[in-house]
């Protein structure tokens, strides 16, 4: 710029709602250029960092916003300050709780699925988009090994999805007009203990079944307190089975537990939020066998298939439990489908208007193809396969079961220590693995004895941090 132009402010009325096409340009390219500056900085970024957690509010602590700002300070603010301050979820160093994903691809697809608007709540208002989404969720069902007509809805998670199964159950049993129990192993995930209280279901009518040395529900347990209950005039309405608990990756016996369903016409649900996508590797077929029996399956795309945050799913047998507990109708609505040919999504759950989920789920898919995913996936059971055998091989380091999918937990014996000594010493363990920021791990306390778990599923995660998270492990354990 000249000396002697005079200095126009950028923009001064700010950026109109609707933008001019070139003005588009300019701010997808300026979000494209800090993402990619992200992307290509996460190996070397912090695997967490919330130390400045306590600042955070003031950080956007203002009235709300009268007058345009400036992009480039927005991004700032978003890129500098709020996303550092965090577990690095994104990053290679991620092995807590179960990862999630955040693959690029899919966020490009919810770029497009929120410029274009579709509505894929009605068929009758985007059939494209809703076959679209259809046909995403028909593959996953195949994944699953479910009939051909198997299908359900995407949601926002494996929370939803198991309450909205739950709901389906329950509603199942009224009409049926059963006094049901309810049965799920001690491990299984909070949420559908939350579930049932959100649905309603009387406490009393709920069974925590014990589990065996490898936390998988006790069969013997689960048939004798089913018989209790019958003897009681009580009959079976649901058996939860877990694919992949969060605790230790414990796997139930899917199969027999199918059995004892179809035996007593339970509802069947697996909670296979974390671990269901497994089924595309063909080591884990066996570990996984009786997925296919469920009459639900909570599977998670946003951790197994490493979608960003925000996108579960719940396969159903048939969708008329769905259909029966969901559906509802008003004059204002557009014609709805008779849900054989085609289906309208408001009509299997809770939600009306929603985005466009589909796009993101089937543009990786496509994409990529699913042989990236399987191969993706058994990478990720190998080297946690790794991380376990080395761990296993180190004097005083006991492994609470070894890894089914993914997923283990260790902690280290300290001879002769009461527990609540060995507990406090693992978890200053557990401080020392986190302390250089290169990975970071979570715990868990199982019947009062703390692990530190190791959950192998986060894309970026490879062989070189692997070996450099159990060298770091090694020394913490030898300090
Ligand atoms: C993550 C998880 C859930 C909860 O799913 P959200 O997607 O977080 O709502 C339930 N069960 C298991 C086994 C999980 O790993």
């Amino acid at each position: 710029m000249h000396a002697s132009e005079p200095h126009e402010p950028d923009r001064p009325d700010g950026l109109p709602l609707d933008p001019t096409p070139e003005a588009v340009r300019e701010l997808i390219d300026a979000a494209r250029d800090r993402v990619i500056d992200f992307v290509r900085s996460l190996p070397g970024q912090p695997a967490w960092s919330i130390e400045k957690a306590a600042d955070a509010h003031a950080w956007v602590d203002e009235p709300a916003p009268e007058t345009p700002g400036a992009l480039d300070d927005l991004l700032e603010t978003v890129f500098e300050r709020i996303v550092p301050c965090a577990l690095n979820t994104a990053g290679p160093g991620y092995l807590a709780y179960v990862p999630g994903g955040g693959l690029v691809s899919a966020a490009v697809a919810d770029l497009i699925a929120g410029v274009v608007n579709r509505y894929a709540g009605v068929w009758a208002a985007a059939p494209g988009a809703v076959e679209l989404e259809t046909r995403a969720l028909r593959w996953l069902a195949e994944i699953m090994g479910l009939p051909r007509d198997a299908l359900g809805v995407l949601t926002s998670g494996g929370s939803m999805s198991s309450l909205l199964a739950v709901i389906a159950a329950r509603d199942g049993a009224r009409k049926k007009r059963i006094s049901g129990t309810w049965y799920l192993s001690s491990e299984t995930h909070h949420c559908i203990f939350k579930a049932l209280r959100v649905a309603g279901i009387d406490p009393n009518a709920v069974r925590t079944v014990p589990v065996d040395e490898r936390y998988r529900i006790r069969l013997d347990l689960l048939e004798k307190q089913i018989r209790a209950d019958q003897w009681r005039g009580l009959r079976p309405a649901f058996i939860c089975g877990n694919a992949g608990t969060v605790n230790t990756g414990a796997v139930d016996p899917l199969d027999a537990l199918a059995d004892i369903a179809a035996r007593h016409s339970a509802w069947f649900h697996v909670d296979g939020a974390y671990g269901a996508l497994f089924r595309l590797v063909e080591a884990c077929l066996d570990t996984l066998s009786g997925i296919e029996r469920a009459d639900s399956i909570a599977l998670d795309p946003h951790k197994g298939l490493f979608l960003p945050y925000g996108l579960g799913a719940l396969l159903v047998r048939s969708t008329a439990a769905l259909r029966e507990a969901f559906s509802s109708h008003a004059s204002y609505m557009p014609a709805l489908q008779d849900g054989v040919e085609h289906v309208d999504f408001c009509e299997l759950s809770p939600e009306l208007s929603r985005d466009w989920r589909g796009l993101r789920l089937w543009l990786p898919l496509k994409l990529h193809g699913i042989r990236a995913f399987r191969d993706a996936l058994a990478e990720r059971r190998a080297l946690a396969v790794h991380m376990h055998d080395t761990l296993a091989s180190e004097p005083d380091v006991e492994i609470a079961a070894p890894p089914e999918l993914s997923l283990f937990a260790f902690r280290r014996r300290f001879g002769g220590c009461p527990l609540e000594e060995a507990n406090a010493r693992n978890r200053a363990l557990l401080e020392r693995i986190n302390e250089p920021r290169r990975v970071y791990l979570t715990g868990t306390d199982i019947d009062g004895v703390f692990w530190i778990r190791v959950c192998v599923l986060h894309l970026r995660t490879d062989r070189a941090r692997v070996d450099e998270a159990l060298e770091i492990i090694r020394r913490a354990l030898r300090e």
